[in-house]
């Protein structure tokens, strides 16, 4: 008899994980997945905007290609989507200035804020080898000095007030969390995104939502949209019962002898448990790894790329909104064509602008337009906001502090290690997070089955480029300059 495995949430890990189990397990395995909305996809959203006959990214801006962790661009690159290197060199606006090379940043921080920052930097680096970094998430991070420290506390060894401020804007839209509320570690680790040593990033031609559409269009098992998970019983002689509400089919239950639950903490907080022991597990699972946070991507389009000259880049870093990532969305790098701009607000900012009407964020957005670019006004065609909060948002501090076993951390009940949790706030809340653990879960199905030794993973395991032991400098900025210019 097949094994029944129920894939809960049919967002980029659901969907990850059914075509994985199919191609790995065949027949051995019978996969159903089970999506509460219309749409497959989840965070992963391309949206497509008529009125200017365009499409922006609603959700996921760009992937990361970690040095020395191939996993994502293989799975890119098997799936067959083209991809579009995002470039350049980090532009900041801050204080009304455009910073985007040592003189700019030195005329804001002054010379002994920029000697600061280098050797925060060069400590940092050195603390943090692109080895690691390429397997950030993992248990060995306990050991970091900087893991068990808030951000806020590492970022206090810069003392000059400007560097440090300067430090927590730039990676402010990355974290979408507040220095106090993550740890230095993960603080750090975001920072180093713009080190090209460690990460460079693409889109995929066409829009990002192209990887979930690729691999539902792979998936052979059904996969049900409109089809809510309310609730989980657990028996000795039954297994895992799934309680579901389905628009078409109203509610009914279905019996599996694994599950893979794919949500978010909030969501998964919403499920029922049947039983009083796993409910405590869960409960605790969430106690631990819960730090929701709140993301508004608010979209602007324009008639033209007022930007281009100021700004070349495919997004810049401004110091409005506590620091927010503005991505340069336009469909051509043509400056007298459609320009869109995407502005990522998290953290406290984030969450207090949530409150207000759409419309009132995007006046907010129009009126944080740095000084520098003129015609913003003239060339505004409309706007959008997507909010990511609640049961859509992203976690501020990953794994939790400590990081637990990966046993632990993905199978919250010994006494049901056939019900196994996956997502992105497990490891490092991105795509490369989710696609690690989707990764665990399905070698744990494939122990189910009686792989002694999982087989390899072929699809992951072309050869890994290595990486040095330090980067060549330990200051982003060098790097950048040299990489890019
Ligand atoms: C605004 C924003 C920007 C981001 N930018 C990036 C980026 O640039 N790069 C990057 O790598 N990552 C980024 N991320 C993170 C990235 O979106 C996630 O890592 C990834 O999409 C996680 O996929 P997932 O399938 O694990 O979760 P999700 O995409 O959240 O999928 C979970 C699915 O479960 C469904 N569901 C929920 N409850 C139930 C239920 N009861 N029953 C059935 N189904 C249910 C949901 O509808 C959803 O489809 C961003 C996230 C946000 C919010």
């Amino acid at each position: 008899m097949a094994e029944r495995v129920g894939v809960i949430g049919g967002g980029f890990s659901g969907l990850l994980c059914a075509y994985l189990l199919e191609q790995l397990y065949g027949d051995r395995v019978e996969v159903q997945v089970l999506e509460g909305a219309r749409r497959l996809g989840g965070r992963v959203r391309t949206t497509v905007v008529p009125e200017v006959g365009s499409v922006y990214e609603a959700g996921v801006a760009e992937f990361y290609d970690i040095a020395g962790n191939p996993h994502l661009r293989n799975l890119v690159s098997h799936l067959g989507l083209e991809t579009r290197p995002l470039t350049g060199t980090p532009y900041f606006v801050a204080c009304d200035q455009v910073v985007y090379d040592d003189a700019g940043l030195q005329a804001l921080v002054g010379a002994r804020g920029m000697d600061q920052l280098r050797r925060f930097w060069d400590k940092g680096t050195r603390l943090r080898p692109p080895q690691r970094y390429a397997q950030a998430g993992q248990p060995q991070d306990n050991d970091h000095p900087w893991s068990g420290r808030t951000f806020e506390d590492v970022l206090s060894e810069l003392d000059d007030p400007v560097a440090r401020w300067f430090t927590a804007m730039q990676c402010h839209s990355d974290l979408a969390a507040e220095p106090h509320q993550t740890s230095g570690l993960f603080g750090f680790d975001n920072l180093l995104i713009d080190h090209p040593g460690y990460c460079s990033m693409y889109t995929l031609a066409g829009g990002n939502e192209g990887l979930v559409r690729a691999l539902a269009d792979r998936v052979a098992s059904p996969l049900r949209s409109g089809a809510v998970v309310e609730a989980i019983e657990a028996t000795e002689d039954r297994g895992l019962r799934v309680r579901i509400d389905s628009a078409e089919e109203g509610v009914g239950a279905l019996d599996f002898d694994a599950l893979v639950v794919t949500l978010t903490p909030p969501a998964l907080a919403s499920l029922r448990w049947s039983d009083s022991q796993l409910a405590a597990a869960v409960g605790a699972h969430l106690r631990h790894h819960d730090h929701t946070t709140v993301y508004l991507r608010v979209t602007l389009f324009f008639g033209r790329r007022f930007w281009a000259d100021r700004f070349p880049e495919d997004y810049f870093v401004s110091d409005a909104f506590d620091g927010v990532t503005v991505y340069d969305k336009s469909p051509t790098p043509d400056a007298g064509s459609l320009g869109i701009q995407s502005w990522l607000l998290g953290g406290d900012a984030a969450a207090r602008w949530a409150r207000r009407t759409d419309e009132e964020i995007v006046q907010g957005v129009r009126a944080a337009m740095p000084g520098v670019l003129s015609g913003a006004e003239t060339h505004f065609l409309s706007g959008a906001v997507d909010r990511w909060q609640g049961r859509s948002g992203v976690s501020a501090l990953p794994g939790g502090v400590p990081l637990q076993p990966l046993e632990t951390r993905h199978c919250p009940d010994p006494r049901w290690p056939q019900l196994i949790l996956v997502g992105d706030y497990l490891y490092d809340s991105t795509i490369c997070g989710a696609l690690d653990a989707v990764l665990w879960a399905v070698t744990r199905i494939g122990q189910r089955l009686g792989e002694a030794a999982p087989q390899p993973l072929s699809i992951f395991s072309r050869p890994n480029t290595p990486v040095p032991d330090d980067p060549a400098s330990g200051f982003f900025l060098d790097q950048a300059v040299g990489v890019n210019r």
